[in-house]
C-alpha cells in the first residue's frame, strides 16, 4: 500500500522565476512540464492543488517603477504577468491530463474565470487543480502575499513555497558556505530576524490565521511528492 498524504488541501505558491529556468526572461516549457507532472503526481494520491504563480519572470511592479512608469500602473503589469504564466501552467497541466482552471483577481472574461471563492472550493473537491491568477488584484502587494490569502480562504492546510534553496538558512547559502537550514521556525523567528523568506505582510496574514508554512526546493526533483509524504524537506514555519 502506498503511504498517506500528509494533507487534504494545498495551496502552493510558485515564483515566476521558477519558471524561467536557465533562461532569463520569459517560460520555459521544459520546467512548466516538469512542474505539470510533479503537481499530477499530487493530484494522482488524492491531494487537492491550488496553485499561484508569481509574474517575476516578465514584470515587476518595483521594478517598472524604479525605471519611472508609474507604480499602480506597473503592478497592473505585473498582474497580468501572472495571469499569462497561469495560462501557460494551465496548458501544460491539462496537456498531462490533469484538469485544472485559472481563476483570475481581475476579471479576464472568455480568458478565465474570476476568482469567486466558493467556486474554487468546489473546483478543488472536485479534483480541479486551481490556479489563482492576479494575485490578490491589487497593487503594493505580492503574490506571496496572494498565496497565503488564498490558502487562508480556502482552507488549505499548509502553504507550500517553491524555492531555489532548500529551505531558509541562518545567512545566504550561495555566498556563506557556513550558513545553516533551520529546519523550523516561529513566525516571530522569522519577523525578529528579519529573514527573507516572504515579505511581512504574507508572513503576518499565515501568523495571524495559523497558517503553516513550509518552504523548499521545487528544482530538486521529487521534493514536492516528498513534502506530502514525508514531509521533511526545507523548513517549516509555524507557531
Ligand atoms: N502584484 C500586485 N499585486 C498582487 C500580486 C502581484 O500588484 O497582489 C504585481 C507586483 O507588481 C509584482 C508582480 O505582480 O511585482 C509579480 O508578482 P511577484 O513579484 O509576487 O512575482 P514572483 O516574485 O513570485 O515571481
Amino acid at each position: 500500500a502506498g503511504k498517506q498524504a500528509r494533507y487534504k488541501r494545498i495551496l502552493l505558491k510558485l515564483s515566476g522565476e521558477a519558471l524561467m529556468g536557465t533562461e532569463d526572461f520569459g517560460i520555459d516549457p521544459k520546467v512548466l512540464d516538469r512542474m505539470a507532472l510533479e503537481i499530477g503526481q499530487l493530484v494522482g494520491i488524492g491531494v487537492q492543488v491550488g496553485l499561484v504563480i508569481g509574474g517575476g519572470n516578465l514584470f515587476r511592479g518595483a521594478a517598472l517603477s524604479a525605471a519611472g512608469m508609474d507604480r499602480v500602473t506597473g503592478d497592473h503589469m505585473g498582474m497580468l504577468a501572472t495571469v499569462m504564466n497561469a495560462l501557460a501552467m494551465r496548458d501544460a497541466l491539462e496537456r498531462s491530463n490533469i484538469a485544472a482552471v485559472v481563476m483570475s483577481a481581475i476579471s479576464m472574461l472568455g480568458v478565465t474565470e474570476h476568482y469567486d471563492r466558493r467556486k474554487a472550493m468546489r473546483h478543488l473537491n472536485g479534483g480541479e487543480v486551481v490556479i489563482f491568477a492576479a494575485g490578490t488584484g491589487n497593487p503594493f502587494f505580492t503574490t506571496d502575499s496572494a498565496a497565503c490569502l488564498r490558502g487562508i480562504e480556502v482552507g488549505a492546510q499548509i502553504v507550500l513555497k517553491a524555492t531555489k534553496v532548500d529551505g531558509v538558512y541562518t545567512g545566504d547559502p550561495m555566498k556563506d558556505p557556513s550558513a545553516e537550514k533551520y529546519s523550523r521556525l516561529t513566525y516571530d523567528e522569522v519577523l525578529t530576524r528579519k529573514l527573507g523568506v516572504m515579505d511581512l505582510t504574507a508572513i503576518c496574514l499565515c501568523r495571524d490565521h495559523h497558517m503553516p508554512l513550509r518552504v523548499f526546493n521545487m528544482n530538486k526533483p521529487g521534493a514536492l511528492l516528498s513534502v506530502l509524504l514525508e514531509g521533511n524537506e526545507g523548513t517549516l514555519i509555524e507557531e
